[in-house]
């Protein structure tokens, strides 16, 4: 499987998460990021992601079809705990059920849908919440939302876009979610709904991530590299633009890495795109993300770090209590803490970047 976000982070985050188990801290203490999409219907939001998990396994298509949103908790969980079989999802509304086809995860997201939403284009704020465990994710939390549309079909209310802004308002609002500005390439980029909508709820840019749509189907004779750039709409953190699976390629059946391979020869072999490389690619926005996503990390630290302190000092109290036993649990306990703490240290200097053995760079 390709698990492109987080494959450099992964090692690092396992290495914390494995020593503050063994003091009887979760990993929880460290806030789980999350990452949601936004953009009008059928720019390509759910292909972005199902790219950057690396696996088929959310609806998609030219009409709506994401219709409610779609909470995604991917779990990293060590290979050798109790279930040999590599990767599964389990419905939030299905406890207990494990599914290991990922094809059969995509039925039941479109059949939990029309339970709640209809059969006919209707839509639903109620999240439907989906956990994925793998050994090759990073814990963090994807958010698929249905698109922006204007005109009501089907059995959509008249006030349909304004429902559909604010169930999308409701999840990038949290300061904790990093916004993926999703645009077509084949539409006006300048007036596009997913900058002006992730504006509203980032005014400052801190946390939005541009991503340009649909690059192979632009029209001749014109590119989006000014785009691309930052050149027309400025954002902090940049663009990247990416070619994702049309439409016949979905009814094909072709994989993942069939399309990530034909992305990469696109740009190649692109007279204007492939000078600017470290703008193209999903390859390219998943390392945005994980350096994004180690910026995040860096911001918890200092939480993180006064959490084991003060579990230091009540362990430093307790063996205060027993005098001169030596070698007692609470001593143990303070010694394991202390390294705890340096490991820190050591956590830090590495998204610093100053502690080579450990660089993720
Ligand atoms: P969403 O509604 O924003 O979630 O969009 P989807 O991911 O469902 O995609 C909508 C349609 O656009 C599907 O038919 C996709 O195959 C197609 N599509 C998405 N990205 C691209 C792309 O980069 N190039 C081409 N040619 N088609 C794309
Ligand atoms: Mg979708």
């Amino acid at each position: 499987t390709v698990a492109t976000i987080g494959s450099s982070l992964i090692p690092v985050i396992n290495k914390l998460h494995d020593i503050l188990a063994s003091s009887g801290t979760e990993l929880s203490d460290i806030s789980v990021p999350q990452v949601a999409v936004v953009g009008s219907q059928s720019s390509g939001k759910s292909s972005v992601l199902e790219a950057l998990v690396g696996r088929d396994f959310l609806p998609r298509g030219c009409d709506i079809c994401t219709r409610r949103p779609l909470v995604l908790m991917l779990e990293n969980r060590s290979p050798n705990s109790d279930d040999d079989r590599i990767e599964w999802g389990e419905f939030r509304h299905l406890p207990g059920r494990r599914f290991y086809d990922f094809s059969q995860i995509r039925r039941e997201i479109q059949a939990e849908t029309e339970r709640e939403a209809g059969c006919n284009k209707g839509v639903s704020e109620k999240q439907i919440r989906l956990k994925i465990s793998s050994p090759n994710v990073l814990n963090m939390t994807l958010i698929d939302l249905p698109g922006i549309t204007k005109v009501p079909v089907g059995d959509q209310p008249s006030d349909i876009e304004a429902r559909i802004r604010r169930m999308i308002m409701a999840h990038i609002n949290n300061e904790n979610c990093i916004i993926l500005a999703v645009s077509p390439a084949n539409s006006d980029l300048a007036t596009s709904d997913a900058l002006q909508i992730a504006k509203l709820a980032d005014p400052t840019g801190s946390r939005t991530v541009g991503v340009i749509t649909k690059l192979d189907i632009m029209d001749r004779g014109t590119n989006a590299c000014n785009f691309l750039l930052g050149k027309v709409v400025p954002l902090k953190l940049g663009y990247v633009g990416v070619v994702n699976r049309c439409q016949e390629d979905i009814n094909k059946n072709r994989s993942i890495q069939e399309a990530i391979a034909y992305e990469e020869q696109f740009f190649h072999d692109h007279p204007v795109y492939n000078s600017v490389s470290n703008h193209c690619g999903i390859p390219q926005l998943a390392k945005k993300l994980n350096q994004i996503l180690e910026q995040h990390i860096r911001k918890d630290l200092p939480r993180l770090k006064a959490v084991l302190n003060s579990r230091m000092h009540a362990a430093m109290k307790e063996l205060q209590t027993y005098g001169d036993v030596v070698e007692s649990k609470a001593e143990q306990g303070a010694a394991l803490l202390h390294i705890l703490r340096r490991y820190c240290d050591d956590f830090s200097a590495m998204v610093d970047g100053k502690s080579p053995d450990m660089s993720t760079k």
